[in-house]
C-alpha cells in the first residue's frame, strides 16, 4: 500500500495502528532466538513463523507492520560473521512480510525498520554511518513503503547520526527512540539503564527532542521502554515536538537471547493506558518487545 493511506488518516486526525514486537511472538511460536542476531535470523531460518507473525498483526487491525530488520544491522552482521549474508538477511525479511500483505488483502503499509542494534557509542557514530545507510538502501530498493529509525537505546549523537543518513532517501521517515527515568534525579530523559554491563546513560528529552525536529519533520515515536517511562515521556514528547506523536512500549525484560515475558498487564489493561494517549493526542499506537498480537487486537478499537 502507498503511504499516501497513512498520511490521509493522519491528516484526518485518525490513530494508526503499528503492529506489536516480533522477536517475542516468534519466540511463543516456538522459533529459536539466536545469541548474536536475536530473531533477525528468524527471516532465513524460520520464514514460515514469521510470515505467520505478520499475518496475525495484520488480521489484528495493524495499518502498519515492521520489517524483521531490527537485528540485521549491517554492522551486525559482519561482526558475527555474516558479511556475505548483509543482503539476504534484509531482503528476505521485506519479501516475508509483503507476501504477508498480499495474502490479507488489506491494506497495509510496511515499514523499514533500520536499527542501531550492535552499534555502541565507543564505535563512534562516524563509523555507524556506513552500516545505516546500507540498510536503509537495501530497504528502500526492496520496495518499503516508509522507513522506521529504531534508534532504541541509543545516545542523542546516534540518533542524529541516523536521521542525517535518511535524509536523501524519498521515502517517509519515523523516528523511534527509547526513554528511561533518572533513578537520582526522577526525570524523563532519553537513554537506558544496562543493568548488566553497569551503563547509565541519560540525556535531557526535552533538548534532544529540538535537536531531532531540526533533522525530521516526520512522526517520532517512543519505543521499546516501560509503560510507565513512556506514558511520562510522552508528555514530553507531546509538549516539545510539534509533529506526530506515537508509542509502541515493553512489556518484560531481555535475557539474552529471550525476551522474558511477565503477566502483570492484561491486553485490556494497555487498552486503557492507551486511551489516555490518545486523549492527550498521540496519533500512533503499537507494540514492542512483549507487546503481542492480543494487545494489538484489544487496542484496535481505537482506531473507530
Ligand atoms: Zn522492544
Amino acid at each position: 500500500m502507498s503511504y499516501t493511506l497513512i498520511q490521509e488518516k493522519i491528516d484526518q486526525g485518525k490513530i494508526i495502528l503499528l503492529d506489536g514486537g516480533i522477536g517475542a511472538e516468534l519466540e511463543k511460536k516456538g522459533a529459536k532466538m539466536d545469541q548474536n542476531l536475536w530473531c533477525g535470523k528468524c527471516s532465513v531460518d524460520s520464514p514460515e513463523f514469521l510470515k505467520e507473525v505478520h499475518e496475525n498483526y495484520i488480521y489484528a487491525g495493524a495499518d502498519v507492520i515492521t520489517t524483521n530488520t531490527y537485528a540485521t544491522t549491517p554492522i551486525s552482521l559482519r561482526k558475527h560473521g555474516y558479511e556475505d549474508s548483509i543482503e539476504l538477511f534484509n531482503k528476505q525479511a521485506v519479501q516475508i512480510a509483503k507476501q504477508a500483505i498480499d495474502n490479507s488483502k488489506k491494506s497495509v503499509c510496511l515499514a523499514g525498520s533500520v536499527s542501531s542494534y550492535g552499534s555502541f557509542i565507543k564505535l563512534g557514530t562516524k563509523s555507524m554511518k556506513p552500516s545505516f545507510n546500507e540498510q536503509i538502501k537495501i530497504l528502500s530498493n526492496e520496495g518499503v513503503d516508509l522507513i522506521i529509525l529504531e534508534a532504541m537505546t541509543s545516545q542523542a549523537e546516534i540518533v542524529e547520526t541516523m536521521l542525517e543518513c535518511s535524509s536523501n532517501i524519498k521515502l517517509p521517515v519515523w523516528l523511534s527512540i527509547s526513554c528511561v527515568i533518572d533513578e537520582n534525579t526522577k526525570n524523563i530523559t532519553l537513554g537506558y539503564d544496562d543493568v548488566k554491563n553497569k551503563t547509565k546513560i541519560y540525556e535531557d528529552l526535552e533538548e534532544s527532542l529540538k535537536n531531532f525536529s531540526k533533522l525530521h519533520k516526520g512522526p517520532i515515536l517512543i519505543a521499546h521502554s516501560d509503560i510507565k517511562t513512556t506514558s511520562a515521556a510522552l508528555d514530553t514528547a507531546l509538549k516539545n515536538y510539534n509533529g506526530v506523536i506515537g508509542a509502541y512500549p515493553n512489556k518484560g525484560y531481555y535475557e539474552k537471547p529471550n525476551w522474558k515475558f511477565v503477566d502483570d498487564f492484561s491486553p485490556n489493561d494497555y487498552l486503557e493506558v492507551a486511551k489516555k494517549w490518545v486523549s492527550k493526542g498521540v496519533k500512533i499506537v503499537g507494540g514492542c518487545c512483549g507487546i503481542g498480537v492480543e494487545e494489538i487486537k484489544a487496542v484496535s478499537i481505537l482506531k473507530q
